[in-house]
């Protein structure tokens, strides 16, 4: 499929730091626009339906499968997720720049169905580090780190597949990182031609 836009797709281990980045980069971004993924997951202590995630029971995830609802699902850590299409088509037909947060397996999805689509994988320091950001976070029990800990270690290794590799030692750094992929992919030609028609025009390009 054609996208007129430019299309981030957001991949990491649980805890690598992919939604502080993500987050942080839209509120320095106003051009961005996040796609909410739905997910049968219960929500966290903070999480808000139609905020982080709209949660949805199994049955009505499968529902929207035979719908053809989704551009991508898949199960993640026993949870299944997935990308509306309702959710982005508008923004996607109107030439937005869209931002996906998802798994390895969605994101290689999302790059069959959309080619021009920016694969960036985030990577945390070292696996000891991970452990310590998910007890940190406080959010999840010892069973699910655990679970998420050893689905990891197949995680990362889904990094060699993308187009970019961020590794979030400094977050600050990181975040630099993710802004400069961004900027970068704004000034590729054909980008360019789509938002500076006038001065593209003015110069005889197309
Ligand atoms: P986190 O990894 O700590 O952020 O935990 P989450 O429960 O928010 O996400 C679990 C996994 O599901 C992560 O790998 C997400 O990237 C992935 N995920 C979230 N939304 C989607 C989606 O719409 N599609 C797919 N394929 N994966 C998703
Ligand atoms: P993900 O969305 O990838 O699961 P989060 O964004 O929830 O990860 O981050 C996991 C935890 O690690 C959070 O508590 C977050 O505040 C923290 N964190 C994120 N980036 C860094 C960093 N560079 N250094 C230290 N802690 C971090
Ligand atoms: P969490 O449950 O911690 O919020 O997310 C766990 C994992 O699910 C993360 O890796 C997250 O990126 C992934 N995820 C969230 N939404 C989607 C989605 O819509 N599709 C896919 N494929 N993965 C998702």
């Amino acid at each position: 499929m054609d996208y007129p836009g430019n299309l981030f797709v957001v991949a990491a281990p649980s805890g690598a730091g992919k939604s502080s980045l993500v987050k942080a980069l839209l509120e320095l971004d106003s051009h961005l626009n996040v796609s909410i993924s739905h997910t049968t997951r219960a929500p966290r202590g903070q999480e808000v339906d139609g905020r982080e995630y709209h949660f949805i029971t199994e049955p009505e995830f499968r529902a929207m499968i035979d719908h053809g609802d989704f551009f991508e699902w898949a199960e993640v850590h026993g949870n299944l997720y997935g990308t509306s299409r309702a959710g982005i088509e508008a923004r996607m037909a109107a030439g937005e720049d869209v931002i996906l947060e998802i798994d390895w397996q969605g994101a290689l999805q999302i790059k069959k169905l959309f080619p021009n689509a920016v694969l960036i994988f985030i990577l945390p320091p070292s696996f000891e580090e991970l452990l310590q950001r998910l007890r940190r976070r406080g959010e999840d029990g010892a069973e699910v780190i655990a679970r998420r800990m050893e689905n990891a270690r197949t995680e990362v290794a889904q990094a060699r597949h993308f187009d970019f590799v961020i590794i979030n030692a400094l977050f600050e750094t990181a975040l630099f990182d993710l802004k400069a992929i961004v900027h970068a992919q704004r000034l590729k030609y054909a980008a360019q031609a789509r938002s500076k028609r006038a001065v593209f025009e003015a110069l005889n390009l197309n």
